[in-house]
Parts: structure tokens; C-alpha cells; sequence
């Protein structure tokens, strides 16, 4: 995958197995840290470690690419400490993949007094109440200084429930930023930057930008501007025009997604990477997450229940804890939130590889049937899953 000046990007990307009946795929994805087997779910860190798990026990689960939080970082401890520290990788001792997001998205969302003009995003940092300008350009030179395996340009994000011509300036924005992004990247033959594709929920926007990125030669693309409160039939109608413009021969990264329905529907469009603070969020409420939805192990009736959460599952944590342990340690300290932090990990990680193992002995379409039977014991599936699975010849009985 030649790129252009000589440059050759640090990314390959091998198809093995592609499902006969959906879009659904599984690839073998080359990185400078090591090969990433697709479909995969990348865990979110945040200021290099995950709430409450090592990179030693995110290992132990089998991950392979985790997303370092580009904001965070590059607010406190700095780029340049992070630099001295070898990168992100030696900061946090992670010997596997990184993906860094651009910071812009944490901005938006995060800081209420933020402002964007052509040159960037104008925010007033919430640390010490400084001016801070983030432009394409600086958003790559921090990522360049962590040393991610996969940079993300900084594009003009607007919340997927508006419409308008605002959507459609942000849509046209994000592409000279991305001309910028690719500019401003001093790395790369090591760090690979991936296009997000905009465009709000609007099909001749979203083409259009899909025309307009797929023209660059990056390594990859995500779909982004979506999974933001919009409904779900315009979800994945956007999810499934995007994988239908998208090279073949390139990663596709759907931003943001960590339902367990929605991965499973999303790998069905075709998608291959998908990334998601809910596992690590809905942990830290109590919610363990199970094939057939999830517990919510503060409540009473786990008081006197001595099974693991799940007993088909592997984890650290079904393997030394049952519900009522968890359910006490609740009262007294922050370490239930830890066990079962690790155990949503391992369930994402676990769906992903069943999808995967589906989809390599071609029985993708059964599995999606089995798991959507599963989780939903009454059939009284989601209408857009429904539709969705409909749309790439997937039938729920
Ligand atoms: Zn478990």
C-alpha cells in the first residue's frame, strides 16, 4: 500500500474470510505492534491506564490495540514528558497497539466554551483556564509525540441530531483538515492517520465526503459523527452506505460503538474496528455485562447468589468471584468496580472472537441468529436490527 513521497504505511491489511450471505469480514490488520485479528473491540483508556486495569491485565485478556486518550494526554502529563517516556507505549508499558484520537471530539463534548473556526478548535483549557488552539496540525504533532500505531485527523464534529448547512461546512471542513492532518504527520513510515468520514445523517453528504477521503491515499477510515443520541434506522443506513463506498482492501473503523447488538449488526454491514468507553462505564455503575444483557449486581437479589456472573465465561474475575462477593464488596470498596471492569472487557473481547470464528467457518448468519436470540429470549428484537440484518440478507426468526 504505497502512500505518496516513497512513503510506505505501516499498515497492512489481509482479508481471510468474508461471510457469503452479509458484509461481515475477517481480516488479519498489521501494525507496527503486532497483527490485530478482526473484527476487533479497542478498549478507551484514559491518561494511559484503564480505569482500574493495568496494561499487564488488558494484556492477560487477549487485547491486542487499545485508544489512548489524545486530550487527557496532551493536556497533562504533556507531550513533551511523554515523548522523554519513549511515547505512549512506554509511558503506560504497553507493548501492543495504540490508537490515539485527535482530541477534538473531548473538546467538543467536554468543554462548553469551545469554538471553531477554519484554523481549529478554540478552547479554554479546564486545567489552568488557558486560550488553547487545537489545529490539525497540532492535534498530529501531539499524536506524533505519544507515538500511536493509529492517528486520528481532527475533524469539525457536529452532533448527529442536527441538520442544516452547519452539517454540511463541518462535512467540507473535515476534509481540508484531513489534507492538513496529512501534511503536518512527520511519521509516516511508523504511525498510520485514518480519515473520519462526516457528514451528519444526510446520504448525499455522507457520499460525498466518502468520495472526496477515499481519493487520499490513507492507511484507514472510520465513520464518524455517528452514535450520538441520533435514531437508530438512520444509524445504520449511514454505517452501511459508508462500508458500501469504502476501499475493500483498508480498515474501516466505526467510531464510538460498544453495544453488543450494534457490534454484532455493525460487523454484519462490514465493519471492522469499533471503540467505546459504555464496557468500562456501565462496570463502574455495577453492570456486568452477559450474553443475555446485563446484571446489575448492586441490587438484592445477588446478596445470596454464589454463581460467577457468567459461568461460560474465562475471566479472572467469573473464575475467582461469584455475584454475592461482588455484590458486597460494593458496599465497602472500589474494587468490585475493578473485577468488573475486567470481566466487560473480556466479554467484548470474547463476542468479538466468536463473531470472528463465525465468520472464518461461514456461519456468520447462524451466529447473529443465536446471539440475537439470546439476548432478546422474547424475539421482541429492535426494529432497526431487524431491518438492518434484512438489509444484508440476514433473517431473524
Ligand atoms: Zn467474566
Amino acid at each position: 500500500m504505497a502512500a505518496s513521497m516513497g512513503t510506505v504505511a505501516p499498515l497492512s491489511l489481509r482479508v481471510l474470510a468474508e461471510c457469503r450471505v452479509s458484509k461481515a469480514r475477517a481480516c488479519e490488520l498489521r501494525l507496527p505492534h503486532g497483527e490485530v485479528p478482526t473484527p476487533v473491540f479497542m478498549p478507551v483508556g484514559t491518561q494511559g491506564t484503564m480505569k482500574g486495569v493495568s496494561a499487564h491485565q488488558l494484556r492477560a485478556l487477549g487485547c491486542c490495540i487499545c485508544l489512548g486518550n489524545t486530550y487527557h494526554l496532551g493536556m497533562r502529563p504533556g507531550p513533551d514528558l511523554i515523548k522523554k517516556a519513549k511515547g505512549l507505549h512506554g509511558f503506560m508499558n504497553w507493548d501492543q497497539n495504540l490508537l490515539t484520537d485527535s482530541g477534538g471530539f473531548q473538546m467538543v463534548s467536554l468543554v462548553e466554551l469551545s469554538e471553531v473556526t477554519e484554523e481549529g478548535v478554540r478552547f479554554k483549557s479546564p486545567y489552568d483556564g488557558k486560550q488553547i488552539l487545537l489545529t490539525p496540525e497540532k492535534s498530529i504533532e501531539i499524536q506524533n509525540a505519544l507515538g500511536s500505531d493509529i492517528m486520528m485527523q481532527l475533524d469539525d464534529v457536529v452532533s448527529s441530531t442536527i441538520s442544516g448547512p452547519r452539517v454540511e461546512e463541518a462535512m467540507y471542513r473535515s476534509i481540508r483538515w484531513l489534507d492538513r492532518s496529512i501534511a503536518g504527520n512527520q511519521n509516516p513510515n511508523s504511525q498510520n492517520l485514518f480519515a473520519i468520514i462526516q457528514g451528519g445523517l444526510d446520504p448525499k453528504l455522507r457520499k460525498k465526503c466518502l468520495d472526496e477521503m477515499t481519493k487520499r491515499d490513507v492507511p484507514g477510515f472510520a465513520i464518524g459523527g455517528l452514535s450520538g443520541g441520533e435514531e437508530k434506522d438512520h444509524f445504520w443506513k449511514m454505517v452501511t452506505l459508508s462500508t458500501d463506498h469504502l476501499p475493500h482492501e483498508k480498515p474501516r473503523y466505526l467510531m464510538g460503538v460498544g453495544y453488543a447488538t450494534d457490534l454484532v449488526v455493525c460487523v454484519a454491514l462490514g465493519c471492522d474496528m469499533f471503540d467505546c468507553v459504555f464496557p468500562t462505564r456501565t462496570a463502574r455503575f455495577g453492570s456486568a455485562l452477559v450474553p443475555w444483557g446485563a446484571l446489575q449486581l448492586k441490587h438484592k437479589q445477588y446478596a445470596k447468589d454464589f454463581q460467577p456472573i457468567d459461568r461460560n465465561c474465562s475471566c479472572p474475575t467469573c473464575k475467582r468471584h461469584t455475584r454475592a462477593y461482588l455484590h458486597a464488596l460494593f458496599r465497602s470498596d472500589t474494587a468490585a468496580l475493578h473485577h468488573i471492569t475486567i470481566h466487560n472487557i473480556a466479554y467484548q473481547l470474547n463476542l468479538m472472537l466468536s463473531v470472528r470464528e463465525s465468520i472464518l467457518q461461514q456461519r456468520f448468519p447462524e451466529f447473529v441468529q443465536d446471539f440475537m436470540r439470546t439476548m432478546y429470549g422474547d424475539k421482541k428484537y429492535p426494529r432497526w436490527a431487524i431491518d438492518a440484518l434484512a438489509s444484508v440478507n440476514i433473517t431473524l426468526d
